[in-house]
């Protein structure tokens, strides 16, 4: 979460400590890291240096210098100007910036006890000092002289720009409101902060109490002996030698459930999965997720809107709640059907086989793996010696950023890690000059979150003279030692979708920090990764990075044409797991605080929620139940969750128009990145769209692309 009011070091720190930082052995180190700029290329963060206990003061320090530049500003004798109001804010806060950013990545990518427990401090003193700033009359007063008079200031159109976004995050924030109001809204914004940590942290700790340990190898058949060895690993780890402990991933359904020949075994690790954060015990999210839902709504309406969904949507590309509504209503039914569909096929299958059964949501991976065999005769588990860790991204995903924009990339081992699994990377433009560091943090860990996401270290800025540092988290299980890291299909879309997000994040040509890279409305920042996807299995692409990792062999023309006609496949299968989840984070959001249940009422709400909608098709249960959704409940992507499909839409029609344009070549590159991704939030992101297609947005295509253009 990038922290907007920010930027300038205190001269005080920056003399205290300008000649104690750098690289020479001579030099003492500084005493808190976090305290000045690095002096590492591209200021890269000093994971060498920065421990844990720097941060909460690094924090409070960065607090107090924010609030005294503000203060600064807000009382300055000077008539508001644009430079020394907005553009001054630009610029204040660059400790919290800095500590904000590391913070972040480390507590998302390689947490520990003592992090999270900073995490859990600091939440509510963070959005009190968001508030102090927000609520802050004076400042306001400026701000609003300066907005009103906006169209006289002659400023450029990015500035201008920046001085309506201030004008509205502050109003937004609750700066027209009465004090006793602003006194209610910092109370409920201090809550959220501790809440949404709360939950963020059961949710972790529950995804490992959660993982299911069986007593026989046998029990794990189907397994590769790779997995199978992992499994004991972690088994011993939590001491059961001799025993075999499957982890669970964040979502619903788990890896594993596509290739455990036992159906037994199967249902153990899909039942605990479902069972997360509603099994009573101190990881229980119900009570939180209530009480969240509840501030949630009563904040909307001190605000002036009629829930959450309503004050979040404000903000975004696709128009309004009702225009959500809509969309969703359009495609939930079709997906379903489709579904039902994919189900009664699997059902032939189970019924054919000795002792048949009622198919089950723990056997859907499992049969719609045989029945993709059946009818695109290939196994998913025959791609993965061609997805070798290593020529995905340099012959792959680096390889198609060099065709479509010149990039060139080099690894470089002189910069710390705060894991030695990290690696770093140089990026060139074509003429050679140098353009960010990308940060590769492949591997899952206990300490990491889930999923996989893309981050700023360091954000672009020209006004701030600084060059975009990203990083790419990815959940890739580690091998044993000794054995290459073979990737999924999906793990191989990822890698090329989240380097879509670093993209946006390395081409920001901005001028103000509050516009660098990604930030973008939220329901509009998913796109250019999703359409950087489309180069995973584009012909020129794959043949240069899906090479057998033993023998060298290119994947077989024909096991990729199977990969490929069984793209829709499934289809019914995910849209409706996808949109279950999307319509459960709605549902939390569009209703008033008296309407929010009790904890024990959480599941019944759920289940009613689901049915309707339609969507409560108990053989797809949501990729996401209502406890352990960390999208919405963690804060991100509250009301939002609707954003990958939104996005979606775009991303389907943009590949259009570069399918119509030619497909992979510079030119198509060269023109996304000047028209989008150098733009980051400078300019409305629709007419940045707009820019980049010629065209309105149009959900054809995204219908073709899912199998959705049929009747239910
Ligand atoms: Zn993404």
């Amino acid at each position: 979460m990038p922290n907007h009011l920010s930027s300038l070091r205190s001269t005080v720190h920056a003399a205290l400590f300008a000649t104690a930082i750098g690289l020479t052995a001579a030099e003492p180190p500084p005493a808190n890291p976090l305290l000045t700029e690095s002096t590492l290329p591209f200021n890269y963060p000093r994971f060498d240096l920065i421990k844990n206990e720097h941060f909460l003061l690094a924090y409070e320090a960065g607090m107090a210098e924010q609030l005294t530049e503000v203060a600064a500003i807000a009382q300055n004798q000077a008539a508001p100007s644009f430079e020394n109001t907005v553009v001054a804010l630009e610029r204040a806060g660059g400790v919290l910036r800095r500590v904000g950013a590391v913070f972040g990545a480390l507590t998302s990518a390689n947490t520990n006890p003592e992090l999270q427990k900073i995490q859990r401090t600091l939440s509510p003193k963070l959005a009190a000092h968001s508030d102090a700033i927000r609520l802050n009359p004076a400042l306001f007063a400026r701000l609003s002289t300066l907005y009103t008079a906006r169209g006289t200031l002659a400023l450029d159109p990015e500035s201008k720009r920046l001085l309506e976004r201030y004008y509205k995050d502050f109003v937004r924030s609750g700066a027209q409101l009465s004090e006793p109001d602003k006194t209610r809204l910092r109370a409920l914004n201090a809550d959220l902060a501790t809440l949404q940590t709360t939950f963020t942290q059961a949710v972790l700790k529950e995804r490992d109490a959660s993982s299911v340990l069986f007593a026989a190898r046998t029990d794990l058949a189907g397994l590769t002996d790779s997995e199978i060895a992992t499994a004991a690993a972690d088994a011993k780890t939590a001491g059961h030698e001799g025993q075999f402990l499957l982890k669970l991933q964040n979502t619903t359904g788990q890896p594993s459930l596509a290739r455990l020949t036992s159906h037994a075994s199967r249902q153990r690790l899909m039942d605990a999965s479902l069972a997360r954060g509603s099994r009573g015990g101190e990881h229980d999210s119900r009570a939180t997720v209530a009480a969240i839902a509840k501030k949630r709504a009563e904040r909307a309406v001190l605000l002036g809107y009629a829930h959450h969904a309503a004050f979040q949507l404000e903000e975004q590309t696709v128009g309004s709640v009702e225009r959500l509504n809509q969309l969703l209503a359009q495609l939930a039914p079709t997906a379903v059907a489709n579904a039902r569909r994919e189900a009664a096929d699997m059902q032939k299958l189970v019924d054919a086989e000795q002792g048949g059964f009622a198919l089950t949501a723990a056997d859907w991976d499992f049969y719609s793996e045989k029945v993709r065999q059946a009818r695109y005769d290939f196994d998913g588990a025959q791609l993965r010696p061609y997805y070798e860790l290593n020529r995905v991204f340099l012959d792959g995903v680096f390889f198609a950023a060099g065709k479509l924009y010149g990039l060139t990339f080099k690894e470089r081992k002189d910069l710390p890690v705060y894991e030695p699994t990290v690696r770093v990377f140089d990026v060139f433009n074509e003429d050679g000059s140098p353009l960010a560091l990308f940060i590769l943090d492949p591997y899952a860990r206990s300490n990491k979150n889930g999923g996989a996401w893309a981050s700023a270290y360091v954000g672009q800025s020209t006004l701030l003279n600084r060059r975009p540092v990203i990083a790419n988290h990815l959940n890739i299980p580690l091998p044993p030692a000794g054995e290459p890291t073979l990737l999924t299909h999906d793990e191989v879309n990822t890698a090329f979708h989240e380097f879509g997000h670093a993209l946006h994040g390395m081409f920001s040509n901005v001028k103000y920090p509050r516009f660098a890279g990604t930030a973008v409305p939220r329901d509009f920042v998913e796109y250019p990764s999703q359409v950087n996807e489309m180069w995973a299995t584009w012909p020129e692409i794959l043949q240069n990075y899906a090479k057998h990792y033993k023998t060298g062999a290119p994947l077989p023309a024909a096991l990729l044409a199977k990969v490929t006609a069984a793209a829709k496949f499934n289809q019914g299968f995910k849209t409706t797991e996808y949109l279950s989840a999307t319509l459960l984070d709605q549902a939390w959001h569009q209703i008033s605080a008296s309407e929010v249940p009790a904890a024990d009422g959480v599941l019944e709400f759920e289940a009613a929620a689901l049915k309707k909608y339609g969507v409560d098709f108990a053989l797809v249960p949501p990729r996401y139940r209502t406890t352990y959704f960390s999208h919405t409940f963690s804060g991100g992507y509250s009301a939002g969750y609707y954003s990958y499909i939104w996005s979606e839409v775009l991303d389907a029609a943009s590949v259009d128009w570069i399918k119509q344009n030619g497909g992979l070549k510079r030119a198509n590159g060269d023109h996304f990145r000047a028209t989008l991704l150098s733009r980051g939030g400078s300019e409305e992101a629709l007419t940045l769209y707009k820019n980049f297609t010629g065209r309105e947005p149009d959900l054809k295509p995204l219908l073709v692309r899912r199998g959705l253009d049929v009747a239910p």
